[in-house]
């Protein structure tokens, strides 16, 4: 084992030790391409130093004979008086990550050597540049002097010399700027700047590992859910100049447009330049092709660098590259970032170019990329500046009137108006403002605030920590700058971009959500060519995805209008239906007449009211999924939904009582809700405890079922309908239910209706084995399953804690977002383990709102589920995922 990889000695494959940076780096290299020669410390390195606090004893040896190799094929050596060989030090994890050491540039010079790169170069003002950029890089980053410190000082150079920026200053002026910047650096560290180039080195190379536990580096682990052991490499890299005078400079080019797809060259250039000055926009840069002008040789060399590295990575690829004196150096490479809809645009351009397969244009998109293109977008077609910029905390765009108070949010959003609720910040008490709320703004707080959690917990649109804006909530106003705005103003917040707006900004379906919806031949008749290609794109991904995919994918869907949306989106049926659903609004009478009848007429009675109303409900859905199965769910109630709330009635009936009028219904209506109430109906009298325990109503319940049956096989239908038992947590529980129907039902005109049921307790998971014995199916409800595994109440915890415990890492995501594997998931896995123990066919799904999530839904196939139920929206990205999931573990592994 050792811990310096020679870029020759990598590949692209070993990532986990050499970093992303230095894989590329090693790639590059042996694919012949022109790279500064150079080596990487590996990560381990960086664990070693994290567990012992000091750097390895075996490392500074490997670096000197690493180090000796690149003065070799460079002939100069560091430190050296005439001709000094310089070095960067560059920073650079398995995944990329802020908050790590920002590069250092130059290190190697001092007060001797920058006399001899003078020499060398035969430019002095090259020489003291360079130096000069070597100070300040490696005082901010190396020794924490606050980089204002030098800007200060420069500035003040600049204002002497009647110059504007660095490039202005001649060689006399940068050498005394390097004086200055010495003794600044002696003031504020209390030491000589490191005149030794070893020490240079080795300092800056501690500086890479101890950045990988700096506070921003640790918060983004968390959030990204990267491990904290991984540790980082260091790329130690002769340095080319691309400051060396008009025939150098820097630029970075990606090989196709990462907005729009189309291939060829596509970057900026800044002649006369080093490093980070592309970038930091203290000039302005020229377009690539202006490199062309400029050097031809150099242009049509890097086009053919570009080529090849596209052909190779076979995906597009951003470089960074430096000219120096007409030649051309690479000094990065990584496969470049894109827009969700660039993403699928190349992918199957990539396809059509015979780059890649159809298979592997699956693993280049994701279902959280799609699921960003469904979101309503402002139309992009109008011009439109932002009032300010804050974060993007939940996607999609909403507009409305300003509210600054919870109490004229409800009131606004009650008289039907679209509110959009501001904040400085928000808490647990602003949870039903937020509720009512099209949008919510804040001012600050950041992807993990309160408002941030919420709001994507609800899935409502919401932009946070803009922190330009200034509220006044006594006086209702916000300012940015010397806009004011009032409460009931319009504004326009964009949730994925956190652009703000002055008033309002025209809303539009996207061309993907027009495709999802209508059709591919809808969305073309209604798309520009931009769109059109990409609603083509989406379209062949997703039919491949379908061809590959072993989940089906069905939706949870109540009624008529929902079951079409999800039927048109691609739904292979319905793997939830709650009946529950059918009894809220004006219905919701009938319920709470059954449950608070007193006497067994008046529950009769009640039944017999409901009957017509449930067998109608069924045979909406039945007839919208005709010839699809439809998973009924008996009554899963939250019996307070059903019932008057306690507190009112009982403040009714003491009034009454106050002004002696004689209320008895009243007064009995007290007593019998007080013998309903539950402290926690969460765990109360909820799904299948309530038909054993009115047993009227199950029967009521699956007689509908089959009337609804028969009802549809008579107008010459083709129903599918399937019974669930929900919060079943013993075999004898489902046993009863399932006698119930054999009774009622034996079959219905030859068809056998499946009886199954939720697995959503953890007794249930555990003993899945035993309850397979009296199930036709499973269905995981990984919704209470989570709840009851954490013993969290959903409703209770986020809006409480789990912003709380986001920041401190208790939590990377929300569980009810995404299945925590490590817990909720393994009880998943027994469940399916025991079911097949007992069936080995017994068909199995998911339709917690897990099933519509990305990460979830790859578990799902890895653990060997049939489908996943989610919501009609969800159901496209559902088939997506199923698709890469088949894709990218055939056989449903779980990895180790
Ligand atoms: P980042 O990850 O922030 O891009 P880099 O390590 O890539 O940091 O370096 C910052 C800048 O310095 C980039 O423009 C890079 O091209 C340049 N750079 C890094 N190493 C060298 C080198 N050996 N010679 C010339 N320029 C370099
Ligand atoms: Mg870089
Ligand atoms: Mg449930």
């Amino acid at each position: 084992m050792h811990y310096v990889y020679r870029f020759s000695e990598g590949s692209k494959e070993l990532r986990d030790v050499l970093g992303g940076k230095g894989a590329n780096l090693a790639e590059m290299t042996n694919l012949g391409l022109p790279v500064p020669p150079g080596f990487t410390i590996s990560t381990a390195a960086s664990r070693a130093y994290l567990t012992d606090g000091i750097l390895p004893p075996e490392l500074r040896v490997e670096v000197t004979t690493a180090l000796r190799a690149v003065e070799d094929a460079m002939s100069r050596r560091l430190g050296d008086f005439h001709d000094p060989l310089l070095v960067s030090v560059r920073s650079g994890a398995q995944h990329s990550m802020p908050g790590m050491m920002d590069t250092v540039l130059n290190v190697g010079l001092n007060d001797a050597a920058v006399q001899g790169l003078a020499e060398s170069s035969g430019d002095e003002r090259f020489a003291w540049d360079s130096y000069r950029r070597l100070i300040q890089m490696f005082g901010k980053t190396v020794l924490g002097v606050p980089d204002a410190v030098f800007v200060d000082e420069s500035n003040r150079m600049k204002a002497l010399h009647g110059m504007d920026g660095e490039a202005d200053l001649d060689a006399g002026a940068l050498r005394e700027l390097v004086h200055r910047y010495k003794e600044l650096v002696r003031g504020e560290c209390g030491r000589e700047f490191p005149q030794h180039p070893r020490e240079q080195l080795d300092l800056a190379i501690e500086a890479v590992f101890k950045s990988w536990n700096s506070e921003r580096a640790q918060l983004y682990r968390r959030r990204e859910r990267i491990p904290h052991d991984l540790g980082t490499a260091v790329n130690i890299q002769a340095m080319v100049f691309g400051n060396l005078g008009a025939t150098s400079g820097t630029g970075v080019a990606f090989t196709r447009d990462p907005s729009s797809g189309r291939p060829g060259g596509y970057g900026d250039y800044l002649p006369n330049a080093q490093g980070e000055d592309v970038v930091s926009g203290v000039r302005n840069t020229l377009a690539l092709e202006e490199l062309a002008e400029l050097d031809e040789e150099a242009y049509r060399e890097l086009l053919t660098a570009m080529r090849r590295l596209e052909t190779h990575y076979r995906d597009l690829c951003d470089i960074e590259f430096t000219i120096e004196r007409g030649k051309l150096w690479l000094l990065q490479t990584r496969v470049g970032k894109r827009t969700p809809s660039a993403a699928f645009r190349i992918a199957t351009q990539l396809v059509d170019e015979s780059l890649i397969t159809m298979d592997e244009a699956l693993t280049r998109v994701s279902g959280a990329q799609l699921s960003q293109l469904l979101f309503p977008q402002f139309d992009s077609l109008l011009p439109r500046t932002p009032l300010t910029v804050g974060m993007g905390a939940s996607p999609g765009a909403a507009v409305g009137e300003i509210a600054f108070t919870n109490d004229v949010a409800i009131r606004r959003a009650g008289e039907g108006a679209s509110v959009i609720l501001v904040r400085r910040e928000t808490n647990p008490d602003d949870l039903h403002g937020m509720l009512a709320a099209r949008g919510v703004l804040t001012a600050r707080g950041g992807k993990t605030s309160h408002a941030a959690v919420v709001a994507r917990g609800m899935g409502t649109c919401a932009v946070v920590g803009a922190e330009e804006l200034q509220i006044d909530p006594v006086g209702r106003t916000m300012r940015v700058a010397d806009m004011v705005l009032s409460e009931g103003d319009t504004i326009s917040i964009d949730g994925t971009t956190g652009e703000v707006f002055a008033g309002q900004v025209d809303v539009v379906d996207s061309a993907a959500m027009v495709y999802v919806e209508q059709g591919l031949e809808s969305a073309l008749v209604a798309a520009d060519s931009n769109s059109a290609e990409l609603v083509t794109s989406l379209h062949r991904l997703l039919d491949h995805a379908d061809a590959r995919r072993r989940m089906g994918v069905r939706a949870n869907a109540d009624n008529r209008v929902d079951a079409l949306k999800a039927r048109d989106r691609g739904a292979e049926g319905i793997g939830l239906c709650r009946t529950e659903h059918q009894f809220l609004g004006d219905r919701r009478g009938l319920v709470e007449a059954l449950v608070l009848a007193g006497s067994p007429a008046a529950e009769e009675a009640a039944l017999e009211a409901l009957l017509p109303v449930q067998r109608d409900a069924v045979v909406e859905v039945l007839e919208a999924m005709d010839g699809l199965p439809v998973t009924i769910r008996l009554l899963d109630p939250p019996l307070h939904e059903f019932l008057p709330d306690l507190v009112d009635v009982a403040a009714a009936a003491a009034v009454a009582a106050e002004r002696g009028d004689d209320d008895r219904d009243r007064a009995a209506l007290v007593s019998v809700l007080r013998e309903h109430r539950e402290l926690n109906p969460m765990l109360g009298m909820r799904g299948v405890r309530l038909g054993l325990k009115i047993e009227g109503l199950l029967r009521m319940q699956i007689r509908a079922i089959c009337e609804a049956t028969d009802i549809r096989l008579d107008a010459a239908g083709d129903p599918r309908p399937e019974i669930m038992v929900p919060l079943v947590g013993s075999v004898r529980e489902q046993q009863i239910v399932r006698d119930i129907c054999r009774e009622l039902f034996p079959s219905i005109r030859g068809r056998s209706v499946p009886i199954g049921c939720m697995i959503e307790l953890p007794r249930a998971a555990l003993t899945a084995y035993r309850i397979a014995e009296e199930a036709d199916f499973f269905s995981f409800g990984t919704n209470d399953l989570t709840q009851t595994t954490w013993g969290f109440s959903r409703d209770d915890v986020e809006a409480t804690f789990f912003p709380t415990y986001l920041r401190n890492g208790v939590l990377t995501i929300s569980p009810f977002e995404t299945i925590d594997a490590d817990g909720v998931g393994v009880l998943v896995e027994a469940g399916v383990a025991g079911g097949r123990r007992t069936k080995p066919t017994l068909p199995m799904g998911v339709c917690g709102e897990h099933g519509g999530d990305p990460e979830s839904i790859r578990f799902f196939h890895d653990i060997g589920l049939d489908y996943v139920s989610c919501s009609p929206y969800r159901v496209p990205i559902a088939r997506l995922e199923a698709g890469r999931a088949a894709v990218l573990s055939p056989r449903g592994e779980r990895e180790a």
